[in-house]
């Protein structure tokens, strides 16, 4: 199997052949078509298996514009949110998606803890379309009314379990809570153990599982 004969849009495809991906990883090839079709998605993927390209890919082409616009922030709210448990982590799904969307235009974002949030209320400002977060930064943000996630359409969970360890599941549930009903769930996970699988039951609705 090929990226081409996953329907990706050629946009995608010239930034996968330009880092050098020739074909995709088992998780990329269960979860890309899923994610494609609006599905909820449960994934249980380590880290190193291609799961962020599994669900950065597939999400992009769900947020694509068909034509290119003028930019204007009001315009263009934050349509995915992606909660990560750290800041290493958040950096480095907000680099895959600069790299696999470059030739997409929507704007990503990153915000963490532990660095001036000035520069993030900046940004904010500016419109962000795909924001990478953790989630103690993200709801100090939204405490400053700096972040809208009124119309957000797409929300990823990534590393749920650490999420557990860590001790974040009350904030994202509050967080959670300020999203729109309708919308799609992506959770990964490198184990489902009984909290993912109560976590799962709560958040998503009727996900496709993919195990790698
Ligand atoms: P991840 O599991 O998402 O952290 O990805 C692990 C590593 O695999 C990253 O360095 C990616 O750049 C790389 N990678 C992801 N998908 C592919 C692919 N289809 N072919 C080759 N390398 C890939």
């Amino acid at each position: 199997s090929t990226f081409e004969s996953l329907g990706l849009l050629p946009e995608l495809l010239r930034a996968i052949a330009e880092q050098g991906y020739t074909t995709p990883t088992p998780i990329q090839l269960q979860a890309i078509p899923i994610v494609l079709s609006g599905r909820d998605l449960l994934g249980a993927a380590q880290t190193g298996t291609g799961k962020t390209a599994g669900f950065t890919l597939p999400l992009l082409q769900r947020l694509a514009p068909s034509a290119s616009k003028s930019f204007s922030p009001a315009m263009h709210p934050v349509r995915c949110l992606i909660l990560t448990p750290t800041r290493e982590l958040a950096i480095q799904v907000f680099e895959s998606v600069k790299t696999y969307g470059k030739h997409i235009p929507l704007r990503p974002f990153c915000v963490y803890g532990g660095v001036n949030i000035n520069p993030q209320i900046q940004e904010l400002r500016r419109g962000v379309e795909i924001l990478v977060a953790t989630p103690g930064r993200l709801l100090d943000l939204i405490g400053q009314k700096a972040v809208d996630l009124r119309m957000v359409q797409i929300l990823v969970l990534d590393e749920a379990d650490r999420m557990l360890d860590m001790g974040f599941i009350p904030d994202i549930k509050r967080i959670i809570a300020l999203l729109p009903r309708q919308r799609q769930n992506l959770l990964f996970s490198a184990t489902f153990s009984d909290e993912i699988r109560r976590l799962s039951a709560q958040f998503l609705h009727d996900p496709a599982t993919v195990e790698v």
